[in-house]
């Protein structure tokens, strides 16, 4: 279950942003923003062909500035080229090439990465003419598109089917990622967690570059940590920037189940934890929250209401105390994890969802307006891996957002989901 990173990069203007909605058909799933500034890399979560992939817009890279705001972005855009696993050079037909071309596609090459020519703007034969010029950039004829007026975007994303692995049969292993920021102790904790495992560690080589998958035994059950480079790389650009790479942690987050979310004790909860939680949960992963570092704090001292409160768009998430530096509460942690992975594959009968479903209906029952009467017909899970169940209405229209969250969380409980999101779908009868 690879996902690949594929961004967009080129001058301002050549129609970056125009590729990337046409691609993303404006639906985006996962979208960070990372703050700072309008023109940072945008990415998101895309499907072409029931595969899926992260798309990324590189943002501005401005060749000849040194102003600080500058340098920031364009500090961005490096990582949203040196993470790609296939980038989209992109330059505009109608101004030919011009020396920005060339001196973004130098930065580009010196990272060595595979890369497209994506010619834009060929929306009209005579500009076809003028294509033949981009060919002395060395990277070949080049795909000729119209992202304005969607030409030759099929043929673009066929000629990056390689990219793409057929899915993977799912061995049954607990599929996890270790997520969070910089120095929280996700290094030292997949190292403690390999130093349990009393049986084969394996890695198995991603198809993309660089992203390779550890698989561990545990007491009879397999698990599986995506992207364990990823983990132990350790990555620094600059003495004072920590670096924290969103993009890598999307791409581990979407090619894993449950997500461990690391945060450092001694620190609580930070606007960056949230943001990270923020991404786990919009991706539809289970997740455990993992307090590592308690060695270096009194437990009694942690305020879990408080960090409770700061998740809770993450409804009954679980919280684990570790020190990845002792070694101590990892068989605790790879005990939840195992619950997780287990409400994570739920599946509920029919019945017993209808059951349920008129109880908590009966008892407090949906808004009427006038005379149209909203009641339920139906409901039953329409998909599992996260569960997902689906109630019809008579006037479903009239189902307000608050009572769908009341039915959610009385669901919640009921059938036992924390850490694992429920998908919920309200459609008329
Ligand atoms: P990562 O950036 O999240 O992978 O963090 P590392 O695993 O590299 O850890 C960052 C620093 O915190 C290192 O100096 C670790 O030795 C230290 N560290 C990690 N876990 C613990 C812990 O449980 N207790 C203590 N005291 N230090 C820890």
């Amino acid at each position: 279950m690879s996902t690949p990173i594929i961004t967009i990069c080129g001058r301002p203007n050549v129609g970056k942003s125009t590729l990337f909605n046409r691609l993303t058909g404006r639906r985006k799933s996962i979208v960070s923003e990372i703050p700072g500034t309008t023109r940072d890399s945008i990415q998101t979560n895309c499907l072409w062909n029931d595969k899926s992939f992260i798309l990324v817009d590189s943002g501005g890279i401005e060749t000849h500035s040194d102003s600080q705001i500058t340098q920031k972005v364009t500090d961005k855009s490096y990582e949203s080229i040196n993470e790609a696993d296939h980038i989209l050079f992109v330059v505009d037909a109608t101004s030919g090439i011009t020396n920005e071309d060339t001196e973004i596609l130098r930065i580009i090459r010196k990272i060595d990465k595979e890369i497209t020519l994506v010619i834009n703007k060929v929306d009209n034969s005579s500009r076809e003419e003028n294509i033949s010029d981009f060919f002395v950039l060395g990277l070949g004829e080049g795909i000729n598109i119209s992202a304005y007026h969607g030409n030759g975007i099929f043929d673009l994303m066929n000629s990056l089917e390689h990219l793409f692995s057929v899915e993977e049969v799912d061995d049954e292993s607990i599929k996890f990622s270790i997520i969070g920021r910089p120095n929280v102790g996700k290094s030292t904790l997949f190292n403690s967690m390999i130093g349990q495992a009393k049986s084969i560690v394996s890695e198995i080589p991603g198809t993309t570059r660089d992203s390779v998958d550890s698989k561990f035994e545990y007491k009879n059950n397999d698990y599986t940590i995506v992207d364990t480079a990823g983990i132990r790389r350790k990555g620094k650009i600059g003495k004072e920037i920590e670096y924290f790479s969103v993009l890598r942690t999307i791409k581990a987050i979407s090619e894993s189940h449950i997500s461990l979310l690391v945060i450092d004790s001694t620190e609580n909860v930070t606007l960056q934890d949230q943001h990270i939680a923020g991404l786990i949960r919009e991706s539809g992963n289970g997740c455990v929250l993992v307090m590592n570092k308690l060695d270096l704090i009194d437990k009694e001292k942690i305020k879990e209401k408080e960090i409770i409160e700061k998740l809770k768009f993450f409804p009954g998430i679980p919280l684990v105390y570790t020190s990845a530096k002792l070694k101590s509460g990892m068989s605790e942690m790879l005990k939840e994890l195992i619950s997780v992975n287990r409400r994570y594959r739920q599946n509920f009968s029919d019945d017993e969802i209808w059951k349920n479903i008129l109880n908590i209906i009966s008892s407090n029952m949906p808004p009427s307006k006038g005379k149209r009467r909203v009641y339920p017909t139906s409901a039953k899970q329409i998909g599992s891996n996260p569960p997902k169940i689906q109630i019809k209405f008579h006037n479903a229209e009239l189902v307000h957002f608050s009572y769908k969250r009341y039915i959610e969380n009385e669901l919640r409980n009921i059938f036992d989901l924390r850490g694992v999101p429920l998908q919920l779908e309200i459609s008329e009868k």
